[in-house]
């Protein structure tokens, strides 16, 4: 087994987060499980837990400055330094720009760009003292351009060129940062969406697998099996990069 790390994966009470956080401890890593209510990460916490893995809760706000520093100094504290982080958490508050409003535009910059840049500021104090990190941003196929998006696909624009900036600045410390562009994944984002727009969620994942070439939607699994190689030592050379995980090519 490679060597055990301890990772933080924020927005990890469910979706992909908790994916993401279930397969690196399947990979032999402490994780930190975090996301806004405490109890709600037990859940991904018992699981990890019962599979003979190490986790633990931590309830905290990404875009909340003295609840990030709070909640590294106690994964710090009770599970070791940081050195894999994955910048998950999201919201999305999707309306046509002209009812858009300035709180929805703000809300949806503050958990992705904000938070990003808040969880990443604190965690490579530990990635550059240690020489290791590896950091995944989320970010979506809707950064190239989505209707009812102005604020989300603006936000994920913004994790590519953050993630990029990242991988330049902090490539000296052996630390990669490398984002994911997931397509449509089947989660309770999604079925939000379905809802918004009036469809039943399995009628809009037959019409969305229809248009996707391997003709089906992602899974929470399909980027936790992609962030566990862009955070694996071997994937050491892979940097600055977006992958595109969507059942097919994106411009
Ligand atoms: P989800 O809504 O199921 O889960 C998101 C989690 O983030 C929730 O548990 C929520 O409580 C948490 N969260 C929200 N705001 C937070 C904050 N301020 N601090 C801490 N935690 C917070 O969503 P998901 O579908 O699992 O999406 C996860 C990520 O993947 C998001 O960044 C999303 O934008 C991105 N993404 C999702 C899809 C998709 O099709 N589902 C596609 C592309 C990108």
């Amino acid at each position: 087994m490679s060597t055990q790390r301890t990772a933080v994966v924020t927005g990890a009470a469910r979706g992909i987060g908790k994916a993401i956080a279930l397969r690196f401890a399947h990979d032999g890593h402490k994780v930190a499980v975090v996301d806004l209510d405490e109890a709600a990460c037990q859940g991904t916490v018992d699981e990890i837990t019962a599979a003979g893995g190490q986790a633990i809760a931590v309830g905290a706000d990404v875009s909340d400055e003295e609840q990030v520093a709070a909640a590294f100094e106690r994964i710090a504290a009770e599970l070791g330094a940081p050195t894999i982080l994955v910048n998950n958490a999201g919201i999305i508050r999707d309306n046509m720009l002209f009812k858009m409003t300035t709180d929805d535009w703000d809300a949806v910059m503050g958990v992705h760009l904000r938070g990003a840049f808040l969880m990443t500021k604190a965690c490579q104090a530990f990635m550059t003292q240690e020489k290791y990190g590896r950091i995944v941003n989320l970010s979506s196929t809707s950064a190239l351009g989505n209707r009812g998006q102005a604020n989300y696909s603006a936000a994920k624009a913004g994790m590519q060129g953050l993630t990029k900036t990242l991988a330049i600045e902090l490539g000296k410390f052996g630390v990669t940062a490398n984002a994911i562009a997931p397509g449509f994944i089947q989660t309770e984002m999604t079925a939000s969406t379905a809802e918004r727009l009036g469809v039943p969620f399995d009628d809009f994942i037959k019409y969305s697998a229809e248009q996707i070439p391997v003709q089906r939607v992602g899974q929470p699994e399909d980027i936790a099996a992609t962030a566990a190689f862009l955070c694996s030592e071997e994937a050491g050379f892979v940097s600055g990069q977006v992958i595109y995980v969507a059942g097919g090519p994106k411009d």
